[in-house]
This record gives structure tokens, sequence and C-alpha cells, in this order.
């Protein structure tokens, strides 16, 4: 059987495990615990339509899979519309992100629509600046501990073996590292593993664990989030403000979850990680105390904090905001990156396991690969300029309250 290390246990590396094991003699390495890196501090916000606007068969694969792991172990997955305020300078991009996605093939199971914004005047504030909204159904949320402790769960039934507490070093190749070499395995802290295929779904760190045999551009990029105390309307819808960088959603037990996004060494927020990670929770608290009282009429001004998950460790992203998930001609054969998730990692969970499974098995996935290759960008540099999805997603805005 084709022995695969995968290194790191995040939702990237769980769920090409899950993928893999049935199959595969798959051991999952990580640094840390096993679940404990980035993906245990999302905010398990489900809305591959709205993030990956430009692969519907992707995305519906993505959620298709959450809907059916539903009651398995301690998972619970809850339907749940997200509705995007829309200011009136923004009206018009508004309208463009409806129709093109409407009008994409196959993306009928997620039609777009954009109404007044008064069809949602119990959730919006009064003072609220938005003239419309626009909806996308068949999005949804869960916790994402309960998600990971599934996962893992369902990865040991299938006879993955895990190794937490094991730093990965580098990728091991049979004779140096240029094209045509094949993967030997890992070298860990511990010593060898050996192994005929390796998956780099290490998260931020895929950069450093490659830096003997492939360049990736990925750096780091975060979101930070606290969970309030509010009084929220049954059903409430999740949304988002991407003029604020934010997003929220209830959560089952009567809160409002709210997160904001936080560029490390970007270009259009932060320049580089504060040397007092309070000013995190002070761009946090500003938003908590100054914006979201006029935005959502659930939240109060001094509505107490009850949970921040202010995330020391990043997410990735790439130069497009979309992950790279390849088994690139450069590399040596046998290695499949699968990193730079962009904050949209965990709605993305089977349709990343089943994208590596596809590169190192050959066979086809239901939907394209190619939008996740690396030879879609030109340079590797991972000192890139960057807009983050939610900029790019009204034209004209570079954001800021
Ligand atoms: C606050 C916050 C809220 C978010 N909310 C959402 C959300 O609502 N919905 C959503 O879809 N996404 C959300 N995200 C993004 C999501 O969490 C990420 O996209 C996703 O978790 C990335 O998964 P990953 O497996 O690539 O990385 P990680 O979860 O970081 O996993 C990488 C793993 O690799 C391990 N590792 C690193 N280097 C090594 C090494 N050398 N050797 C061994 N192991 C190593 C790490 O310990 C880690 O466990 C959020 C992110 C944050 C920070």
């Amino acid at each position: 059987m084709t022995r695969v290390a995968v290194v790191g246990s995040g939702v990237a590396g769980l769920s090409t495990a899950y993928r893999l094991a049935p199959d595969h003699d798959v051991v999952v390495l990580d640094r840390d615990a096993i679940g404990n890196g980035t993906s245990s501090r999302a905010s398990g916000v489900i809305t591959t339509p709205v993030d990956y606007p430009d692969q519907p068969a992707w995305s519906r694969h993505a959620i298709e899979f959450f809907r059916e792991l539903d009651g398995t172990g301690v998972f619970e997955w809850t339907d749940r519309e997200y509705v995007r305020g829309v200011r009136p300078a923004d009206v018009d991009a508004a309208r463009e992100t409806a129709t093109s996605n409407n009008d994409a093939e196959e993306s009928s199971a997620t039609e777009v629509r954009l109404v007044d914004a008064d069809a949602y005047a119990d959730v919006f504030d009064a003072e609220a600046p938005y003239e419309k909204a626009l909806v996308w159904p068949g999005t949804g949320y869960f916790d994402v501990d309960e998600f990971l402790a599934t996962m893992r769960r369902e990865c040991v039934r299938r006879g993955v073996e895990f190794r937490p507490d094991t730093t990965v070093e580098s990728v091991r190749v049979t004779d140096g590292a240029v094209a045509g070499d094949e993967v030997a395995g890992v070298e860990t802290e511990y010593g060898s593993v050996d192994a005929d295929a390796v998956v780099a779904a290490a998260g931020s760190a895929t950069p450093d664990l490659l830096a003997d045999v492939l360049r990736v551009p990925i750096r780091p990029f975060t979101w930070n989030v606290a969970y309030l105390e509010a009084d929220l309307p049954d059903g409430v819808p999740m949304g988002g403000d991407p003029v604020l960088g934010a997003y929220w959603r209830g959560t089952r037990d009567g809160r409002l979850l709210v997160g904001i996004e936080h560029q490390y060494g970007g270009s259009d927020r932060a320049t580089a990680p504060p040397e007092d990670p309070r000013e995190i929770g002070d761009e946090l608290d500003r938003l908590l105390r100054e914006e979201l009282p006029g935005i959502l009429a659930s939240v109060d001004a001094d509505a107490p904090v009850v949970r921040y998950e202010c995330c020391p460790m990043a997410d990735a992203t790439t130069p497009d905001a979309k992950p790279i998930i390849d088994a690139p001609a450069e590399a040596p054969d046998g290695l499949v990156v699968a990193a730079g998730f962009h904050g949209a990692g965990v709605m993305a969970a089977d349709s990343i396991g089943t994208a590596v499974r596809a590169h190192l098995t050959g066979e086809p996935a239901p939907f394209s690969l190619s939008p996740f290759t690396l030879d879609r960008f030109e340079s590797r540099d991972a000192d890139f300029p960057f807009r983050t999805m939610f900029r790019q997603s009204v034209p004209g805005r570079d954001g800021g309250a």
C-alpha cells in the first residue's frame, strides 16, 4: 500500500488523511497536538459560495460533505443564510456579484439575491449605512472543535496513524532537489519517516517546510474573533461587511461571534505583527464598540465579550487569496502542497482532501483542480502585494472603517 506522510493536522491535513486512508497507509505528523493549529481557532462560518464564487462545483462539494457528516460523532451542521449589507456606493458592484454568480455554470443551487436592506430590518440597526443586501442561501455554520474531533475520530477508524508533537524539519528526496527526483519521506526531530508521497499541509509554515525542495508564494494572514453576549433574533443570518473587514454569526448558545481580518506583513492594514498583541485586541474592540452597534440591531456598545480568539497563529495566503493544492511539475515527484487558505480553509474541508487525493492517485475530481495550481503564479516570492478576499469583493474600495 502506498505510504503517505501528511505534514500538518489542521483541516487540510485531516481532510487529506480522511480521503486517502481507505486505501493508503497514512501517517499524519504535527509539531503540536492534533488539530490544534489555526483550524482550531476558526469560526465555523461555512460560506464557500461567497468565498469561492468562481468554483461552484468545489463549493457545493464542500458543503454537501458537511450535510452528510451531520450527526456523525459530535458533529452538528446548521443551515443558515449569509447576508451582506451593501452601501449605496457599492450597489453596482453587488449587482455584478449577483449577476456573475447566477450566470455561472452550475450555480443554480446557490442563487444569490440582491434585495432591499429593509427586508432585514430586524437584523440591521436602523442607522446601518446599507441600501441593499446580498443574500446567499445554502451556507451554514458549525462548531469547529466538534468538526475536528469528528474528523480525527473518523480518520482513526480508517486506520490513520497520528504522530503529534513531532516537528517535521524537511522533505527528503531520493537525490538532491531538482525536478524529476522523487520524495522519499520526511526528516523529523526524532529521525526519518519513510514515505512514497508527502503532503505539505503545514499552513503558514509550509514555505519553511519546503525550503529545500520548492518555493511557494505563501505568507501569513489571519482573523481575530470575539464572542459577545447579544440579544439575537431566532435564526439570525450570518453576515459580513467588506468595508469594515468584518463578519459575524450567531452561536447555538445565543451569542454573537464577530471576526475581523488582520494581515501580518501585509500592504493593506497592519504592516507587521504588532509588538504588543493587545493592539490586535484594540482593533477588534474598536470594531465591537464603535462600528458594530451601528450595523447590527442586536449589538449594544457595552455588550460583554465572553471570549476572544485573537490568533497568534496565522492562517496563510497566496497572492490571489486562493490556496495552492497541487503536485507541481517543478517539485519532486510525490510531493503535494495544500496550503494558503486565506481564512476560508475550514469551509473547504472535503474539497481539499478530495483534490489532494486526485493529485496523488490521478483519479478525476468532481471539480476543476486548475484554479489551485502553483503555475498560475509567475513569481514564487512570498513578499507579494496583496488585497484580501473581502477587499477584492468591493471593487474600487480599499476598506478601512
Ligand atoms: C480566528 C480565525 C477564524 C477563522 N474562521 C474561519 C471560518 O469561519 N471558516 C473558514 O473556512 N475558515 C476560517 N478561518 C481560516 C481557517 O482556520 C484556515 O483557513 C484553516 O484552518 C487552514 O487550515 P490548514 O490545515 O491549512 O492550517 P492549520 O490549521 O494551521 O494546520 C497546519 C498544521 O501544521 C502544523 N505544522 C506546521 N509546521 C509544521 C512542521 N514543521 N512539522 C509538523 N507540523 C507542522 C501546525 O502545528 C498545524 O497544526 C479562520 C481563521 C482564524 C485565524
